[in-house]
């Protein structure tokens, strides 16, 4: 490798705060930094076998903010000292997040070529910061399913095995930060979509509490779980990245007034701090049978260096888990089938014509859903629509309301005698491309572990840790904190992070294949050699 290869290497590689504190310092432009991770894109994102994170690369604007940040920096003075912390640090945008001036298709036929008229709040504050938007990134059709093979627009690939599942519906945004081709990214997660591909791909990802960050602009799946949140390659950086989307919105009635500024401060003192007096939950429902084995030996050895640094680890039972993923696939669906009812032939994107016979409204918009939406979004809509008919209402959609309230009591109960609670985030590593794309139910269970949070709307943080015996490829584990308590969350996390980091001798990425040439991308066993 060259001189240049290795500046450019370290462009893509360095963490969002890393690249910060260089933008501060120009010791780099925030143009070079974006025009790296452009070419990120170009060389391993396209092609039959590119990891394909990206549905669409917004590469004129983004260049144009970064050097609108470089011209800022270079002049100096009040508007240099006022530039956000992240200013010129670029950023890629799951696509289920609307954007001015950039395509936004929810991965779906029905909003091809449909422009959003308006940017969401999280997008306006982006712009705001001047982060660079590097593109629109792919997921499961309106974030339906567990591994991005639900896109209309083909799967995205695993950096770590080009032939496995990035996770989903995120699969996008989590493969672009793991491949080096985004620093950081944003996701939503109705029921682990920002954790779920985190855990799959050796990235961190965090579903905020619900209502810290404003979901206005966030196209619908199911309202009373969606959350928009940071996907990074560290604990701080997700922090940062929450900090600077969340707060009050006027625009979202269920947005919360309360502010979420020390999350970055509680990062960085988590990482320097002890956990003495720390108690953490293990959940006993979340974990067991159907878990790998590797996924569990590596939970377990993170709860052993957990204990090490001081924090006392019990064992607490939640029995109203088990009926969590029952309950979500009547409520998620049901919200869905009443969500996606506006995607009409009339108001947005697609319109199709029936082919024959009388061209009624109801004809154009039957043909228009018949094209437009996919099987997954199709089985859901009528999965919720059944839920919620007249006859059926009490017993579907008002047993899992009730399911709800019991699983909300769970966590009180658990967090009476706990500060977080703990549980791997998904029960298994990424599996093969295709291999769950015909059994709804199987693809169903990786969430088993994270709906819990959705449903309570409690914070959840997935982070690395380390790589399951089995095939060599990265594991994940979640931390749950109380509703509001997402800087708890940030600090357990960092300080775990800090300690796995230790044992590992830097961060897991750095194992991974992505870091290497096109050709090295998903030729892991040798490089992953002695990393756990
Ligand atoms: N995989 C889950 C589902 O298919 C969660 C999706 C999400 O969080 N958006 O519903």
């Amino acid at each position: 490798m060259g001189t240049n290869d290795k500046q450019l290497s370290e462009l893509i590689t360095s963490s969002a705060s890393a690249l910060a504190a260089k933008l501060a310092a120009t010791e780099v432009s925030s143009e070079e930094v974006t025009q790296a991770h452009l070419d990120r894109i170009a060389e391993v994102d396209g092609g039959e076998r590119g990891v394909h994170a990206f549905l669409h690369v917004n590469t004129e604007e983004a260049l144009g903010v970064a050097r609108e940040v470089d011209a800022i920096r270079a002049a100096g003075g009040d508007d240099a000292a006022a530039l956000h912390p992240l200013a010129g640090v670029p950023i890629a945008i799951k696509d289920l997040i609307v954007t001015k001036g950039q395509p936004t298709t929810a991965g779906s036929r029905i909003l091809e070529g449909w422009m959003s008229p308006y940017d969401a709040t999280v997008i306006k504050k982006i712009r705001a910061a001047k982060l660079p938007i590097l593109g629109k990134t792919n997921l499961d059709e309106f974030a339906m399913g567990s591994s991005t093979e639900h896109s209309a627009f083909g799967p995205t690939r695993n950096p770590w095995d080009l032939d496995r599942i990035p996770g989903g519906s995120g699969g996008g945004s989590a493969a672009a930060v793991a491949a080096f081709e985004a620093p950081l990214a944003l996701g939503t997660d109705t029921g682990g979509s920002i954790r779920q591909p985190g855990a799959v791909t050796g990235t961190v990802g965090v579903k905020p509490t619900y209502g810290a960050v404003s979901r206005y602009g966030a196209i619908a799946m199911a309202s009373s779980l969606d959350q928009i949140g940071p996907v990074s390659r560290t604990v701080l950086d997700a922090a940062l990245l929450q900090e600077l989307v969340g707060g009050h919105d006027p625009y979202d009635s269920t947005s919360l007034t309360d502010s979420f500024d020390t999350l970055a401060a509680a990062a960085r003192a988590g990482a320097a701090g002890s956990l003495e007096g720390l108690r953490i939950g293990v959940v006993k429902e979340l974990g067991g049978e159907g878990y790998q084995a590797g996924v569990e030996a590596r939970f377990r050895d993170a709860l052993e260096l957990l204990k090490g640094a001081g924090a006392q680890v019990v064992e607490v039972s939640c029995p109203n888990f088990k009926y969590a993923l029952g309950a979500y696939y009547l409520i998620m669906p049901s919200e869905v089938s009443s969500n996606l009812a506006k995607f009409d032939g009339v108001r947005y994107g697609l319109r199709v014509l029936p082919q024959d016979g009388p061209m009624t409204i109801e004809r154009v918009m039957a043909a228009t859903r018949a094209a437009g939406f996919g099987d997954e979004a199709k089985r859901r809509i009528i999965l919720g629509t059944y839920a919620l008919s007249a006859g059926y209402y009490d017993a579907y959609y008002g047993s899992a309301q009730k399911v709800r309230t019991l699983i909300q009591r769970d966590f009180d109960a658990a967090f009476a005698q706990t500060d977080v609670l703990i549980s791997p985030t998904a029960p298994t590593t990424a599996f093969p491309l295709g291999e769950k794309l015909d059994d709804p139910l199987a693809m169903y269970l990786n969430d088993v572990a994270t709906i819990p949070a959705n449903l309570a709307g409690v914070p959840g943080l997935s982070l690395p840790s380390g790589l399951a015996d089995e095939d060599g490829l990265p594991a994940g584990l979640q931390i749950l904190a109380p509703a509001r308590e997402d800087a708890r969350l940030y600090r357990v996390g960092a300080a775990l992070e800090a300690l796995l980091e230790a044992q590992w001798g830097g961060p897991l990425l750095a194992k991974a294949p992505a870091l290497g040439a096109r050709a090295n991308v998903g030729q892991s066993a040798e490089t992953n050699a002695g990393v756990k």
